[in-house]
């Protein structure tokens, strides 16, 4: 028995050593074809460069999971991992030589790159017996993962967030989506108890950050969980809080920090973010909602669009153009909160005790319903000069504070998608254990087998990467990272939730079946938060041609 085992240890040890070599080799042919690139105006290599965003992508979280199946636990587990980790490398290895071979002369790649010593161990890894076995141990776990390696801490956080959302936002979920309900207060008031609201805002002014560093793993975690139950109706509500409290901490004068921090944290006011306008979404700098000065404040004027939950908030953080002779574009924008009273219709008025009005009307969507995006008109709205962030020190300095903002978003956007894609493979596997085709359960079907296991693989892929980005972040770094993260994430959540959905054959197709709301769901991540072509070319694909990724 001894024996045996030294024999499985052996073998999985060099197992790792050329899995170890490979991805040294996919890493040198991505680096050679980066580096073909490098210097070269973007608009004329987006093809490339998009492309190459992806495996970057996959190669970065390729590392974080070798190391992760190398942390020490039990033998079972560990092999678990192993599985796991090796078929994230496996297919990041086949994805990098399908998308270079499309056109290896536009990466300045010959033959001979492409020399075929991998096909071995890809035929291994990815052998219908490896795949079914992968399949049977996320089968035979009953839809239980490998080990997430979360502290006690997290693990408690974890099954607080959990029992939460099973037992308040589960049952309400489905009805919500349906019937395009706004979020009830029963969610709302639960959400605030926990102190959601203010997981990224510090302790001193009254949030479960810790004053000293952030903790961004605390966030990913809560964020997955209540995903997990409804993105719409709790996953995301985190979002607006998050994108304020860094925006006011990095640009909010010392009042503001004051007045604002505390009530976000408590969620009294629920908030929202409005940056997108008709007009412009991906290029930010352009936006034109016209700020103009006059005595005690400022006059908006102008639309904007796609701003959830504008109508429950009582706070908007807007994004305004106050500069209009300035250039560079960017800076001639401010940030305002626009305060106004909660509603939970789907169409608003308000006036301006100042003057002016602002309306909002919800703007019906495919998924992600719990919230609404509302489309705004601002007519003469007037907004003291005590709600422009930094008041005059801010003018002309919005985008940068709405970039801060935006930088935990990434991060929290692959945690929605790690929620939504867990939530359509638990329903997945349910489904495929109980429904009978052709004398057997679709579970145990191989093909069936190999979808569970590449399901279950791209979960745990996300999560971990996941956490590991948390890490950089909460050590100032891991922006670029957080971009990438996202880029895989979502295409991720859309494949999982994807293949969920055909799992049910027809059922799926039911709108009575939860997984349907899954996969509409899952189709808005890749579109906010950077959209994925944006972040792509302009965020990794600026990196990847100045060699700075
Ligand atoms: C459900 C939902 C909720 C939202 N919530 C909010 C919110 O709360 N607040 C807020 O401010 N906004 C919100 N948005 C807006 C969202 O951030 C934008 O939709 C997003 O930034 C894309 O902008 P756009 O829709 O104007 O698309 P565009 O910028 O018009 O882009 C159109 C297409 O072109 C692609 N593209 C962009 N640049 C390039 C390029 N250089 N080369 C090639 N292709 C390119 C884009 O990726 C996209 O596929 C939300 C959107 C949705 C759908």
């Amino acid at each position: 028995m001894a024996g045996e085992l030294c024999v499985l240890c052996y073998r999985i040890a060099r197992l790792m050593k050329a899995i170890r070599q490979q991805l040294e080799s996919a890493w040198y042919l991505f680096e050679k074809s980066r580096s073909h690139l490098a210097g070269k105006n973007l608009d004329e290599v987006q093809i490339e460069v998009y492309d190459l965003a992806f495996s970057l992508a996959e190669l970065k979280a390729a590392n974080v999971m070798l190391e992760y199946a190398g942390i020490d636990c039990g033998a079972q587990e560990k092999s678990f991992k192993e599985s796991v980790a090796f078929l994230h490398v496996a297919e990041t290895i086949a994805n990098l030589h399908t998308r270079l071979r499309l056109r290896p002369s536009a990466y300045g790649l010959v033959a001979s790159d492409f020399e075929p010593d991998h096909l071995e161990l890809l035929d291994q890894i990815q052998s219908s017996e490896s795949l079914q076995s992968l399949g049977q141990r996320f089968r035979s776990e009953g839809g239980g993962f490998p080990p997430d390696h979360l502290d006690e801490e997290k693990g408690l956080m974890r099954r607080t967030f959990r029992k939460f959302a099973d037992e308040e936002v589960a049952p309400l979920a489905e009805q919500i989506h349906r019937e395009d309900q706004t979020i009830p207060d029963s969610i709302i008031k639960g959400v605030r108890e926990l102190g959601c609201f203010g997981l990224s805002v510090p302790q001193r002014y009254g949030g479960l950050n810790p004053d000293e560093r952030d903790d961004s793993l605390g966030m990913v975690v809560v964020t997955e969980e209540l995903s997990r139950a409804s993105l719409g109706a709790a996953g995301s509500l985190i979002t607006r809080p998050e994108i304020m409290s860094r925006a006011i901490l990095e640009g909010g004068s010392d009042s503001q920090k004051i007045k604002w921090l505390p009530k976000i944290a408590k969620g009294e006011p629920l908030v929202a973010i409005s940056v997108t306008e008709p007009g412009t979404g991906s290029d930010v700098a352009s936006v034109s909602l016209k700020a103009t000065k006059v005595k005690g404040g400022w006059l908006l004027n102008g639309g904007k669009t796609w701003c959830t939950f504008a109508g429950k908030a009582g706070a908007i953080l807007v994004l305004a153009r106050t500069e209009p002779e300035v250039r560079p574009l960017h800076r001639g924008l401010s940030l305002f909160v626009v305060e106004k009273p909660s509603n939970d219709g789907h169409e608003f008025l308000f006036k301006s005790p100042g003057g002016g009005v602002v309306s909002g009307k919800a703007i019906s969507t495919l998924g992600y319903r719990g919230m609404h995006s509302f489309e705004m008109f601002y007519e003469d709205f007037f907004v003291p000069d005590a709600n422009l962030i930094g008041e005059e020190n801010g003018r002309g300095n919005g985008f940068y504070y709405t970039m801060r903002g935006f930088s935990g978003g990434r991060l929290q956007t692959s945690a929605r998608a790690a929620g939504v894609m867990q939530a359509a493979f638990e329903a997945a596997l349910r489904y495929a254990e109980d429904r009978h085709v052709f004398g057997r359960s679709v579970a145990s079907y191989p093909l069936t087998l190999q979808k569970i296991a590449k399901m279950g693989t791209s979960i745990t892929v996300v999560r971990q990467a996941g956490y590991h980005v948390a890490g950089l972040m909460d050590e100032g770094d891991g922006q670029l990272e957080a971009s990438l993260l996202k880029l895989y994430a979502c295409r991720m959540a859309e494949w999982v939730t994807r293949e969920a959905l055909q799992i049910h054959g027809g059922m799926g197709y039911a709108e009575e079946s939860p997984v349907s709301r899954y996969f509409v769901d899952a189709r808005v991540l890749s579109i906010f938060e950077g959209a994925e072509e944006t972040l792509a070319l302009r965020v990794v694909g600026k990196a990847l041609l100045d060699g700075t990724y």
